[in-house]
């Protein structure tokens, strides 16, 4: 059920330590955006005197709600209960448009008017989290709020089961950076409101987003009841830039749907736990997820490999699924083919004429695979340098070529050299798992994406090879991924200048 009284509403809670701190963080909150603000008593280091508080309060140009939370909740009081309360009663015949009330202060100590009754919960999701809703609805307060740490996004969609099913107006957000996805999609199913800060620092609660974030990735203005969803499933995953490439893409295309982070803990058992909530849940509109470490086995699994293409069956990863509307899924590779393209792209020669073509791969792992695979289905001749060598010969056996120890890459001879391991990535900058670029080399690809330039690739510049960078990889399997679940071309120049601009490197020259 979707309530359609308002639309939710994006409250910034204020964390000043002083009354002149909240009034500069009201202001900061008002520019950027807030539909309302939270002020947070129990952030003030002294109580504020009444008509300091009826100051703010009559000043502020948005709806104000008050809350002063206990330590029991996961506030800062710790004083008197009445006392606490007596603000709290005080703050609304001064103009607050709301209070906030835990569900555990003492009955006869409850005001009523127009308040939030609520829960939190900071150990987990409560077992009986369907008593406490019911508790809540049926109270005489306006407007329900349950908040309970998340230990994955699946804890996300349970809240999002108590915004659809209670009758009264409902906040309910799964904390801490698992649950982001309740705090987001929320607003597609009528959530009274969700809480945002107003930067990284002022957080009042674990895994609240900040205003920006969410007004500036995840779109909050445009989500409707039939925004459709995405999101990238990893761990770590608030490092991805897939969320910013993948909602800049779908802004540019002018669709209703928003992607999101999904922080889900290693293990098949925490994957599939999510994918079943999510297949459970049709009303989510949930239409694709990317896959990144390390979960891309685990994808596979669930997906099927009747349902996944050839070669992504051969590397034995996904990185993509589509939920199909008729809830069938469908799994690809799209890296093997984003590698090749890129590879391609910066050669000007198209996928057939790899063949015969000499190719260095330094690196066993998960990405030199998936390259490995598409270049010797497409007839390269391979040569697979690894530290540990025993995977490099894994590697040459599941799909051709010669295995050698990664020192040996210093005298290779090759056309085409490819780096598949994190040497030269941030913070580690200067370093390069070649010591020169050998004179046989014509083009140097380095799959890492951060820095945009690495020194292997300064250096094959230096020596005047082609270059292809990890970041057009990394575009291409983001473009592959936004066709294969919209039907429609990918805008690929705002996708590549999100990326860069997320690198902080500005457009590369005849980019648009
Ligand atoms: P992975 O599965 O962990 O494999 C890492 C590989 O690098 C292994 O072969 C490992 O050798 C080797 N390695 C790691 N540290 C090393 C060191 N200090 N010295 C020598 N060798 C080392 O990781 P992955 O997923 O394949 O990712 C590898 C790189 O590819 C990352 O840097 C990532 O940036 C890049 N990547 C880029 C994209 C893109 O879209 N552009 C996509 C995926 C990955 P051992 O076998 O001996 O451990």
């Amino acid at each position: 059920m979707v309530h359609p009284r308002h639309a939710t509403r994006l409250i910034c809670s204020l964390t000043a330590r002083n009354i002149e701190g909240m009034r500069a963080q009201l202001a900061t909150a008002v520019d950027a955006g807030a539909d309302a603000v939270e002020l947070r008593v129990d952030f003030l280091s002294d109580e504020p005197a009444d008509e300091q508080l009826a100051g703010l309060i009559a000043e502020s140009p948005v709806d104000v709600l008050v809350t002063y939370r206990p330590m029991r909740q996961g506030g800062r009081y710790d004083g008197n209960e009445s006392q606490r309360v007596a603000v709290l009663t005080r703050a609304l015949a001064m103009g607050a448009r709301w209070i906030d009330v835990e569900l555990d202060t003492p009955a006869e100590l409850q005001p009523g008017g127009e308040t939030i009754l609520s829960h939190h919960d900071f150990d987990g999701c409560p077992g009986d989290l369907d008593a406490i809703a019911a508790t809540l609805d049926a109270s005489p307060a306006e407007i329900n709020k349950v908040a309970f740490a998340a230990a994955g996004p699946e804890d996300g969609l349970r809240a999002l089961d108590l915004v659809r099913s209670c009758h009264k107006p409902t906040i309910a957000l799964a904390m801490n950076e698992a649950g982001l996805l309740s705090r987001i999609l929320g607003k597609k199913f009528g959530a009274f409101g969700t809480f945002a800060a107003l930067s990284t620092e002022t957080v009042a609660a674990p895994g609240q987003p900040t205003i920006d974030q969410l007004k500036n990735l995840y779109r909050w203005d445009t989500l409707t009841e039939a925004t459709a969803c995405y999101g990238v499933i990893g761990c770590p995953v608030g490092h991805s830039m897939s969320p910013a490439i993948h909602n800049a893409a779908f802004a540019a295309a002018d669709l209703d749907a928003v992607y999101v982070p999904l922080l889900i803990q290693p293990g098949r058992e925490n994957f599939n736990r999510f994918m079943d909530a999510v297949l459970a849940r049709p009303w989510l509109d949930w239409r694709g997820l990317s896959v990144t470490i390390p979960h891309k086995e685990n994808a596979l699994a669930y997906v099927g490999a009747d349902h996944c293409d050839e070669l992504a069956v051969q590397i034995g990863a996904i990185n993509t699924i589509t939920i199909e509307a008729d809830g069938t899924l469908r799994g690809d590779n799209t890296d093997y083919a984003a590698a090749t393209s890129a590879l391609c792209g910066a050669m000007g020669i198209g996928r057939t004429e790899l063949a015969g073509r000499s190719v260095a791969v330094l690196g066993a792992g998960g990405a030199a695979r998936a390259i490995v695979a598409a270049l010797a289905h497409d007839g390269a001749d391979l040569t697979i340098y690894n530290r540990t060598l025993s995977r490099a010969e894994a590697l040459a056996a599941d799909f051709g070529g010669v295995a050698r120890p990664l020192e040996a890459a210093a005298s290779l001879e090759a056309e085409i050299v490819i780096n598949c391991t994190p040497i030269g990535m941030h913070p580690n900058c200067d370093a390069t798992p070649l010591p020169t670029i050998p004179k046989s080399a014509t083009v140097v690809f380095d799959t890492i994406y951060n820095p945009f330039e690495t020194t292997l690739l300064a250096e094959a510049k230096r020596a005047g090879c082609h270059l292809v960078s990890g970041l057009e990889m990394f575009v291409n399997q983001a473009v592959a991924q936004f066709e294969r679940w919209t039907g429609q071309a990918a805008p690929q120049n705002v996708m590549r200048r999100t990326v860069l601009s997320q690198l902080g490197v500005g457009p590369m020259p005849g980019q648009a």
